[in-house]
């Protein structure tokens, strides 16, 4: 071939190649050995305001960074990676560039690969940079960034809320509780019994949704250890079918229950699989005008150790649809809304039902078919029981036996609330239980209570102003040490759910931590606890 005609057909090759790479969406530059520039596509001499290739030719990158105005830092980032693949000939591909400036000044983001081109005895010629501009997608990652922190901060927000409100509202609540319950023991016409009965039992469904709200939003309570209890599972089904006798008389409903001949003792959280199956006959009824509703529990199989129970709640209600029913389980979610005020609910239980199941180890599932019913199944492999312990008495019974113990045997006590119906319920139901009462609703009082007079012990609220619960037992306890007095019990009394503070307490010096409303119960267990630090003493 003719030198003329060679030399044209490489002209011609070199051109196409050319026009390729001058049509890339990225910036593409190709350098020599030994660092300095050989060429580049149009896109690189329109961001950094080259005019030619001539002018962008045979430049190091010190002499670019001085005509582009880049920091020393941008120079030496550039500067090490491609003499890295020089030396090395291996390739560096999608490394993230520190922002440079264009020519207008503006900054630029790149994502840069680059490879080396070796000659034919495979020695390193040249390097290949191709960076791809990332400054809208960097744009909206730190975008995204911030409405992630901003979402953080209001989700914590919501949750200080709630706790904040359900806090507020459960001191009154409290009171209410306790007030209705004097009314049940004290009025004598049946009218007023009645009445107290009902406010008694709406302040308790109140107090559950309190409950409820706080365990979605806690998340402290999912490591939290509950020791396992003995599980009669006959006694517990006829346990809910007397809670739910009311309702289902009011609607005329049809309760069946059917149980297994040989269910099994099992060892697990009595109160949470009480709460789960009451959550899903409360369901079965509230979406049921007519017809029945069913629980079934039945031994699937039986080990050494393990017992396998299905439980089944089955309605003839509403039903779900069934592209409904997946999301049935989800927070908040309800199928009636509550603006069409057929149903109410909050759209909590399924997804508090979900999770407790899950914390017991079992497995929920739903099948549901529109306009005919709904029926909830569980499976749970529960541990056998290994003894039987002996059951405790019953609550009634216990209340018995403290009216039976004389006043002069109780002693007294200081309760410190500023809450004056909770401070007053409280006192009742001490004073009805043989206690001699001193009360105080600041922690100073308190405070001057504890060290001026002898009590047999103390319960404190946390939330006391002036002096707060916390402040008011450090300082006593102090006081305690410093004039080699014994160490007196004192209980603290709280609105506030949750069992961290349960630790905080008694870190600081209280005996026990007690969540209002304060009850009875919560008495038992003083007086409990009480015995048997004296047997230990
Ligand atoms: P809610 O407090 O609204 O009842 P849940 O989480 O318990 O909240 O239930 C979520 C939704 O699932 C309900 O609002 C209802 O639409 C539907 N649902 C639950 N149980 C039944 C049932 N037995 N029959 C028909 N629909 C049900």
């Amino acid at each position: 071939m003719k030198k003329s005609i060679m030399e044209q057909r490489i002209k011609e090759t070199a051109q196409y190649y050319e026009s390729i790479i001058d049509n890339m969406p990225g910036h593409v530059y190709w350098l020599d050995e030994h660092g300095f520039t050989l060429g580049c596509n149009q896109n690189v001499l329109t961001t950094f305001g080259f005019k030619s290739i001539a002018e962008f030719k045979g430049l190091s990158f010190e002499k670019i960074g001085e005509i582009c105005k880049w920091s020393l830092e941008t120079i030496q980032s550039f500067k090490k990676d491609s003499f890295e693949v020089i030396r090395t000939g291996r390739a560096k591909l999608n490394v993230e560039e520190p922002p440079i400036a264009n020519q207008e000044g503006k900054l630029i983001y790149f994502l840069t690969s680059r490879v080396p081109i070796f000659d034919v005895n495979s020695k390193v010629i040249s390097m290949v940079g191709i960076s791809i501009d990332i400054t809208e997608r960097k744009k909206l990652e730190k975008k995204l960034r911030l409405a992630k922190a901003k979402a953080e901060t209001a989700n914590k927000a919501k949750t200080e809320f709630i706790r904040n409100m359900s806090h507020d509202l459960r001191t009154p609540l409290a009171g209410i509780i306790g007030l209705s319950n004097l009314q049940i023991n004290e009025a004598t016409s049946i009218r007023e019994k009645q009445y107290g009965r009902w406010i008694c039992n709406a302040g308790n469904q109140l107090l559950e949704l309190l409950n409820s709200v706080i365990e979605v939003t806690a998340n402290d309570h999912q490591a939290e250890y509950k020791p396992k209890e003995r599980i009669n599972l006959k006694k517990m089904a006829e346990e809910l079918q007397a809670l739910m006798y009311p309702i289902v008389v009011a609607k005329e409903l049809d309760f069946q229950i059917s149980l297994d001949s040989q269910l099994p003792i099992v060892s697990s959280e009595r109160i949470k699989l009480k709460r789960i199956l009451l959550n899903l006959l409360s369901n079965a009824v509230k979406f049921t005008k007519q017809g029945k509703i069913s629980l079934k529990i039945d031994l699937i199989s039986l080990s050494n150790t393990h017992a396998q129970i299905g439980v089944q709640i089955t309605d003839t209600g509403i039903g779900i649809a069934t592209d409904k029913l997946n999301k049935i389980f989800d927070r908040f979610y309800r199928v009636h809304p509550s603006y069409m005020a057929e149903y109410t609910g909050y759209g909590l239980g399924l997804y508090l039902v979900k999770k407790a199941t899950e914390s017991l180890g079992g497995k929920i599932t739903v099948s549901s078919e529109e306009g005919k019913g709904s029926c909830f199944s569980l499976d749970f492999k529960f541990i056998l029981s290994q003894q039987d312990s002996k059951p405790s008495p019953s609550y009634s019974k216990l209340v018995s036996a403290f009216q039976v113990i004389t006043d002069s045997q109780k002693g007294s006590v200081l309760v410190a609330e500023d809450n004056s119906l909770v401070l007053y319920v409280v006192k009742k139901m001490l004073m009805s239980l043989g206690y001699q009462v001193i009360t105080a609703s600041t922690g100073t009082a308190a405070l001057r209570a504890l060290q001026t007079q002898s009590f047999n012990w103390g319960l404190l609220d946390l939330g006391l102003p002036d002096l707060d619960g916390v402040e008011t037992i450090k300082r006593y306890r102090k006081w305690e040490q410093l004039n080699q007095k014994s160490c007196m019990p004192i209980f603290a009394l709280t609105a506030h759910a949750g069992d961290k503070i349960k630790s905080q307490c008694k870190k600081i010096g209280f005996d026990q931590v007690f969540h209002k409303p304060f009850t009875e119960k919560d008495i038992q267990i003083i007086e409990k606890y009480l015995d048997n630090s004296c047997l230990h003493e």
